[in-house]
């Protein structure tokens, strides 16, 4: 706003006036401007200025005309009002409406339409003026119809409708009124000029004189784009702290995480304030403590998703730090015994967690949890039949917060400032949720939940404003809000003007007459055209950048902008941000080794430690000394690791000798019905391995037909074998220790073939594409089966003839490895060009396989834990540790050291 615009607004303010403005943010941003100006005069006390945002300023003034007239009608809140046009919508069999959620999206789209004929056409109210509809437009005019009628028997208003009744009442009632001043409105609609018509006097405010400063930039992509705004910003702040920013962007919601990360490298000094806010909120269910209210409600009768379950324990707001910590290990337990589902409820996860195996019992922690929930379970079982029982939607409103006090929800931490705020919003909306009664209608506790989840999603939440000294807003919500420099992102020509869609529901012709929103291209350039010529009126400093490439397509520059602003220019070289963003890590070179003291001189995790200790070293430290994994999802199938030790052990049930196996190939080829005999292997092990409870949450035809896959391949595989040179197997799962450099590691070998001169073949099945080429020196990708060769077996006594991944898989069905002499004893006809011929297995190849490992086992011992990837990004795509390494902040530091190397 330009000095005389705020001169203007400041002495209107002052002499008592009115000021209405078109938001609800532009009235408080007036207001903090208000008080700014009052403060800076050394006041310390001075009247309220008289601000309403357009919303606030109609219901007042009607309640002041309709004072003392006896109207009893009930004014609907949003979520009461598409509660009526959702019942209208659904009563009208429309097979869109059939389900719930997309009968309330309908309802939510029938509002909007309602809103836009009082907005912008209210003579069609009347049913007669829409006689004409077709099609979806005629079916919400009978709706509509339906709506009004609803209404007027049930004593009902819309909002919408609320500025027409005034207008009326104005009109009325000729009375000299306050002239009132108008701030922040880009467009008039016609609705309320016909209210401020009818009111009296009225005018906009100034808008201040254009900025002298305006320049337009092309960046070459979005990334740099919000970089050098956030430069520009910085600049800005150091040069003059008390400056007042303002950045605009199209997409500031789906854009949120994005430009947070950008804002949040600029440095707060000592004050630690908050340099930025969004003057936009987001909706509620996207904020932590209500989300995890309503998750918690809906655990109590119905299931929540594995991952919402790991969400919510990780709030903190589900116990004490103590029960916290303690339900995360119990689910890492849970999770660590195969024990994860898709889905949990309750009931499930509370018996999990009282394992009746007898051997381990819950902590005092998870114990005390668990009686307390179990308790507020039964607090809504007790209301008998609860998932059938309607009653007062005020009822349930009443009953949810009682059940959150029985599960002590976030009742064991003092909340910050954002949760508490946070936390009355919620309560607010569980309030609303409870006025759906208000037509004396009863829900199932189901249904009260579904009206929650919509209430959160469709309401804002922004804490209270900390007046930053940077606002981000979108280009709507910028009205009313002043600053000394704005910066406008985004100004290509598909985003601005910006378009957007009509409505379905109403004929698209009466759209464009009543010039409803998006009805007509000019419409828009119309909107977008007085949105920037406010914004340029708003700050003497605008700077306007779009990016020529966005989402990989080239993007020309908006031609509104371009003759308001002349054409793009490059980015000045100050506002250029480096090529690699500064890590928000600090560095510490540290060089110290802490050497591992094993309380046993056994390692957890056996040959894999050395295999991580290969493929990374911290990878190794990790997993063995901090016990850390990667995160698995639970599937609702069987997972590839429960499949492929499915294979395995039917594998080792077939090749496990007498009395139910076999054990060589003489033994094989004298089988007469391979496809039972290989059936009941399956069958056998599915019942063994498979838990009952994982059984019983499986269709039984899937697991028919997971027996089919498996005989199939396990056919294909003995068919494969049929062809092999005489052997015999000498061990299946066969179990080692191996002492190696002060370490004991229990291996377990999946077979052990003797083959025909007597030396012994190592076999390791496997699912996966794998090759020996992973053994390659000086980095192995893996090292389990040298390990095996090499230390496991007394090679004195048996020497060995070949180490092999038995590749199990449909349609590729081999032997990959080294073998000394593969055509002499694996298979006879082998040609000379194939990989196992052309790679055969030497004696120097086991030496340094050996020293390659003694020295891993040595550098694990020492204490060597360096996050170094053997091959980046492959290893760490495999690892699932990247939160803890934090790989990709330790790149970007190495790709800047590697730029400044190679500049030099
Ligand atoms: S993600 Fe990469 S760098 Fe991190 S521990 Fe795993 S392998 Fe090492």
């Amino acid at each position: 706003m330009g000095s005389s615009a705020a001169f203007e607004m400041d002495a209107w303010l002052r002499d008592g006036g009115v000021v209405v403005t078109a938001s609800d943010r532009a009235s408080r941003a007036l207001e903090s401007a208000f008080h700014r100006a009052q403060r800076a005069e050394g006041l310390t006390a001075w009247p309220a200025p008289r601000i309403q945002d357009w919303n606030s300023f109609v219901l007042t003034a009607w309640e002041e005309e309709t004072r003392g007239a006896a109207d009893s009608r009930l004014l609907l809140n949003p979520i009461q009002e598409q509660a009526l046009w959702a019942g209208i919508a659904g009563s009208h069999n429309h097979l869109a409406t059939l389900l719930e959620g997309p009968r309330h999206r309908l309802a939510s789209l029938a509002m909007d339409a309602h809103e836009l004929l009082c907005e912008h056409a209210p003579q069609l109210l009347r049913s007669a003026a829409r006689t004409a509809w077709q099609q979806d437009a005629a079916a919400f005019s009978n709706w509509l119809a339906s709506f009004d009628e609803t209404c007027r028997d049930g004593n009902l208003l819309s909002p919408a409708r609320l500025p027409l009744e005034l207008t009326t009442l104005l009109q009325v009632a000729a009375a000299r009124r306050m002239p009132l001043l108008l701030a922040g409105f880009d467009r008039i609609l016609p609705v309320q000029r016909a209210v401020f018509d009818a009111w009296g006097k009225w005018r906009h405010a100034e808008t201040g004189s254009s900025a002298s400063e305006v320049h337009f930039y092309g960046a070459p992509d979005s990334r740099t784009e919000l970089s050098a705004c956030a430069l520009w910003c910085g600049q800005r702040l150091s040069a003059n702290p008390d400056a007042r920013l303002l950045v605009v962007t199209q997409d500031a919601s789906s854009r949120r995480g994005e430009i947070e990360r950008a804002f949040l490298q600029l440095k707060t000094g000592a004050a630690r304030a908050p340099l930025f806010e969004f003057s936009l909120g987001v909706p509620l269910s996207q904020v932590a403590l209500p989300r995890a209210a309503h998750l918690l409600l809906r655990w109590l009768s119905s299931p929540i998703a594995e991952h919402e379950l790991d969400w919510l324990l990780s709030t903190g707001y589900l116990g004490s730090a103590q029960e916290t910590s303690a339900l995360q290990a119990a689910m890492l337990y849970l999770r660590r015994r195969g024990r994860e589902q898709p889905q949990w409820m309750l009931k499930s996860f509370l018996s999990e967690l009282q394992p009746n195996d007898g051997k381990r019992g819950p902590c005092p922690e998870v114990k005390s949890w668990a009686s307390r929930m179990a308790e507020t379970q039964r607090r809504l079982e007790d209301l008998g039949g609860y998932a059938r029982r309607t009653q007062s939607p005020l009822e349930w409103a009443e009953l949810g917060p009682r059940l959150l006090e029985s599960a002590q929800f976030a009742g064991s931490s003092t909340l910050a400032s954002d949760e508490f705020q946070a936390l009355q919003r919620w309560h607010w909306a569980v309030e609303i949720c409870g006025s759906l009664g208000f037509d004396g209608r009863r829900l199932a506790w189901a249904e009260f939940l579904s009206a929650m989840a919509r209430t959160l999603e469709s309401t804002l939440f922004a804490p209270q404003s900390s007046d930053a000294p940077i606002q981000i807003a979108g280009p709507s919500e910028s009205a009313g809000l002043t600053a000394n420099a704005v910066w406008f992102l985004g100004a290509d020509e598909d985003a601005w003007p910006a378009a957007g869609s009509t409505n379905p529901l109403l004929p698209l012709e009466v759209q464009r007459q009543a010039e409803m929103p998006h009805a007509a291209p000019q419409l828009d350039w119309n909107l977008a055209h007085a949105i920037t010529k406010r914004l340029l009126a708003s700050a003497p400093e605008v700077h306007f950048s779009y990016a020529r490439q966005n989402q990989a397509v080239e993007a020309r520059p908006s031609r509104l902008i371009s003759r308001l602003a002349g054409l793009p220019q490059p980015l000045p070289k100050e506002l250029e941000a480096p090529a690699t963003p500064s890590p928000l890590t600090e560095t510490v070179e540290d060089s110290s080794r802490v050497a591992f003291v094993p309380a046993a001189s056994k390692v957890a995790g056996g040959a894999s430690v050395l295999t991580f200790q290969s493929q990374c070293p911290f990878k190794a430290f990790a997993a063995a000394r901090l016990g850390a994994r990667g995160w698995e999802p639970a599937e609702a199938g069987l997972t590839p690791a429960q499949r492929g030790r499915l294979l395995h052990a039917v594998l080792h049930s077939i090749w496990g000798g007498p009395p139910r196996g076999i054990r060589s190939l003489d033994d094989l080829r004298q089988i007469g019905e391979k496809k039972s005999f290989i059936d009941k292997h399956i069958q056998q092990v599915l019942q063994e391995e498979i838990r009952s409870a994982i059984r019983e949450r499986m269709p039984r035809r899937y697991l028919e037909l997971e027996e089919q896959r498996l005989g199939w391949l396990v056919t294909e595989w003995l068919e494969y074998e049929l062809a092999r040179v005489e052997f015999e197997v000498a061990e299946t799962e066969a179990e080692r220790s191996v002492h190696l450099e002060g370490l004991t590691f229990d291996l377990r070998l999946d077979r052990i073939d003797r083959l025909n001169d007597g030396t012994l073949l190592v076999i390791d099945y496997k699912t996966g594409d794998v090759s020996p080429w992973s053994w390659e020196l000086p980095r192995p990708d893996d090292v389990q089966l040298p390990l095996y060769a090499g230390f496991a077996l007394d090679r004195e006594k048996e020497p060995l003839g070949g180490l092999v991944f038995a590749k199990v898989r449909p349609g590729d069905q081999s032997f990959a490895g080294r073998v000394f002499d593969p055509a002499a004893t694996l298979f006879a006809g082998l040609k000379a060009g194939s990989t196992l011929a052309k790679y055969a297995l030497t004696a120097e190849q086991l030496i340094d396989w050996r020293s390659a490992i003694e020295q891993l086992a040595r550098d694990f011992l020492a204490g060597h834990a360096e996050v170094d990837p053997s091959e980046y990004p492959q290893t760490c795509e495999r690892c699932g540790l990247q939160t803890l390494c934090r790989i990709q902040e330790n790149r970007i530091l190495l790709e800047v050291d590697e730029t400044e190397a190679g500049d030099e």
